[in-house]
């Protein structure tokens, strides 16, 4: 199977990071890509594993150096997608997760274009506000900036190809993890179907040829 790119997007406070390392834990088929940014470290956050943290000086020094998949800037923060962390999980055979936002996934579906986008909404306002509330990490001005961001974001969502509603965690993973399964299934994505459809085709054609049919070319 060819392993692609997994996108979930929301806006801040919708769940889908904490939704991404729940289907994570599940699953040894999929891994996720660690993002570098140059927002501050929250607390309990660890370096390499939640985040790359880097300076803006080093964030830009590794744009330059055409280091990144895709890159924005989310809330006055540099957040991006390092081209070796993506490349790393595809060629372990890995579906890469993504938890990045709007401008990073258009930017994404232009480079791969067989990505898998998703939209993760939250149930309601209040649970979007309860979330970024409850995370208590960010001050007011911050809290603002996330949720005017989070009314441009929801503009966009047709932009995606599917779109879930995170109501209960358990019900949102299942609903990725059906996702996921379904595009597994598309043709283009099963390197070793063509193989075994010749096979059957050999097989069938000859059954044909030993009932004195014609074998037809195609
Ligand atoms: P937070 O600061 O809450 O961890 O993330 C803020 C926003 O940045 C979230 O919407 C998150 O999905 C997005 N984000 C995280 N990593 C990346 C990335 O590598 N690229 C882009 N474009 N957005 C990211």
């Amino acid at each position: 199977m060819k392993p692609f790119l997994l996108v979930l997007s929301s806006p801040s406070g919708g769940g889908k990071t904490t939704i991404a390392r729940k289907l994570l834990q599940g699953r040894d088929d999929l891994a996720y890509s660690v993002s570098a940014t140059t927002r501050p470290r929250r607390e309990g956050e660890r370096d390499g594993v939640d985040y790359f943290f880097l300076t803006r000086d080093e964030f830009e020094r590794r744009v330059a150096a055409g280091e990144f998949v895709e890159w924005a800037t989310y809330a006055g923060h540099l957040y991006g997608t390092l081209r070796g962390e993506v490349e790393r999980i595809l060629a372990g055979g890995k579906h890469a997760v993504l938890d990045i936002e709007i401008d990073g996934a258009r930017q994404v579906r232009r480079s791969f274009p067989d990505a898998v986008l998703v939209y993760v909404l939250p149930p309601s306002a209040s649970a979007l506000m309860q979330r970024l509330r409850g995370r208590n990490t960010e001050p007011p001005e911050v809290l603002q900036a996330r949720l005017a961001r989070a009314l441009d974001e929801l503009t966009v969502v047709r932009e995606y190809d599917y779109v879930i509603v995170n109501d209960d965690l358990f019900t949102a993973v299942a609903e990725i993890t059906a996702i996921l399964d379904a595009e597994a299934r598309r043709p283009s994505r099963q390197d070793t179907l063509w193989a075994f459809i010749e096979e059957l085709r050999g097989e069938v054609a000859a059954a044909v040829g030993k009932l004195g049919g014609a074998v037809p070319s195609r």
